[in-house]
């Protein structure tokens, strides 16, 4: 007997036919001996269009209002998927993340957990053998008993939370996809699945673009020791032997995989959008006085290049930020103009980073210059670039992401044989 998460995205619980077919899977591990909590994502779609709507009431509209409208895609498929195993003739029981409760802090849209309470679900495992099926998304800020939400793609961290709250033995995650590949399998068909993938890795390729996982869940599990398994909702159910090892990609310890790749996986994010100020006084405490200002106003600098100044007075500072913060970026360096010191703002918002991730980079040199020169023999212009341990990142022009992307799959000898 084990005791299991199984964590369901948004296509894998897209329609009724869908969550009949998550049933199914929840089945075969009920019948064979194991206790349940199931996690469960909005309809494919709901969570997008919901944002939509409160976009429409009003532009910039109260967070904890966004997250009451939100948190409800995933209320209603806790309750259907609780319903349709019922009918199965298997205890089962809903849970939103306030009945359980799942505390958060309050920053409503992006909310962290701080403590999630498994007791009453283990003891139905015990008492009733009742599968838990609990609203993923979503929780509680303690103090104001309003209700949060975790951030786009937050039902993986919900997942991974109720696994560490619980004891859970794995945490699958359900999805799409049969497991983590060496880059998104919709851009590159010669994708290879990673049978294992180290938790430092996975943060990396989530960070930086690969949404097949939360960043914040890769966070918890890394510190919570959770056993993470990424694998195929649309495989069968009753094909799967429940007792042996199922395929999808491990997420585990460096030290749990034997041969590792100099480079395991690239990621890429179009979201991002480059801003260069030209003619800077190049003085102490300019750095101070531009980044600052973006700071105290919540938004993340990424990549940060400053030329050397060649006439000594001057020079021109180019970085990155999230395109939804672009505009707000703007002002923000046009309100600190008189302090700044400097002549024009040029902007960018087609600009795409692709970031090349192994730990086997700490031991191997000269393996982003390579990846300079196969991107300058396809005639891509490289704008800005960003190294550290275990990755670096190129900056370029976003139509020539998928180009850039499979350039380098293929020059890092991870294409499919
Ligand atoms: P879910 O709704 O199940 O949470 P997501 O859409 O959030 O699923 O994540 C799965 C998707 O992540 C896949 O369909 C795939 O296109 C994308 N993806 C991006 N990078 C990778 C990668 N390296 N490996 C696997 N999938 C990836
Ligand atoms: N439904 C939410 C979203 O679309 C959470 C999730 O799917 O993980 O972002
Ligand atoms: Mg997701």
């Amino acid at each position: 007997m084990a005791r299991l998460v199984m964590k369901f995205g948004g296509t894998s619980v897209a329609d009724m036919d869908r969550i009949r077919n998550v049933a199914r899977h929840v089945k075969r591990e009920v019948d064979a001996g194991n206790e349940v909590a199931v996690v469960v994502s909005a309809m494919a779609g709901k969570t997008n269009e919901l944002v939509a709507w409160c976009r429409e009431g009003a532009p910039l509209h109260d967070a904890r209002e966004y997250d009451a409208v939100v948190a409800s895609g995933e209320q209603v498929t806790a309750g259907l998927l609780a319903i349709v195993l019922q009918g199965m003739g298997i205890e089962a029981r809903s849970w939103q993340g306030w009945q359980l409760p799942i505390y958060t802090d309050n920053a409503h849209a992006t909310a962290r957990i701080s403590e999630v309470n498994g007791t009453e679900l283990i003891k139905r495992f015990k008492e009733r053998k009742e599968v838990a099926v609990i609203a993923g998304f979503q929780g509680l800020h303690k103090e104001s008993g309003r209700i949060t939400t975790l951030g786009r793609g937050g039902s993986d961290t919900s997942a991974v939370a109720i696994a560490a709250a619980i004891q859970a033995d794995r945490c699958d995650i359900y999805t799409d996809v049969d497991g983590v590949y060496t880059t998104d399998p919709r851009v590159v068909p010669q994708a290879q699945r990673l049978d294992k993938v180290a938790f430092e890795e996975m943060l990396e390729l989530a960070s930086l673009g690969a949404k097949v996982m939360q960043v914040r869940s890769v966070e918890l599990g890394m510190v919570h020791n959770v056993r993470i398994f990424v694998r195929s909702s649309f495989v069968n159910p009753e094909e799967i032997d429940p007792r042996a090892n199922p395929e999808g990609t491990l997420i585990c310890d460096e030290a749990d995989i034997m041969e590792q790749q100099v480079v395991t996986g690239i990621a890429f994010s179009k979201d991002e959008a480059q801003i260069s100020i030209r003619r800077v006084q190049d003085k102490p405490g300019v750095a101070a006085a531009i980044f600052g200002p973006l700071a105290a106003a919540n938004i993340n600098v990424d990549m940060i290049v400053q030329n050397v100044s060649a006439d000594g007075a001057t020079t021109d500072l180019t970085f990155t930020v999230p395109s939804a913060d672009y505009e707000r970026a703007r002002q923000t360096i046009d309100k600190a103009k008189k302090d700044i010191g400097y002549d024009r703002l040029d902007g960018a918002t087609d600009v795409a980073k692709v970031s090349v991730i192994g730990i086997g980079m700490r031991s191997h040199a000269g393996v982003a210059a390579k990846a300079f020169k196969s991107l300058a023999e396809q005639k891509i212009n490289i704008r800005a670039i960003t190294t550290s341990e275990i990755k670096f990142s190129v900056l370029i022009d976003s139509a020539h992401t998928d180009q850039a992307v499979r350039t380098l799959h293929t020059l890092y000898g991870l294409d499919k044989k």
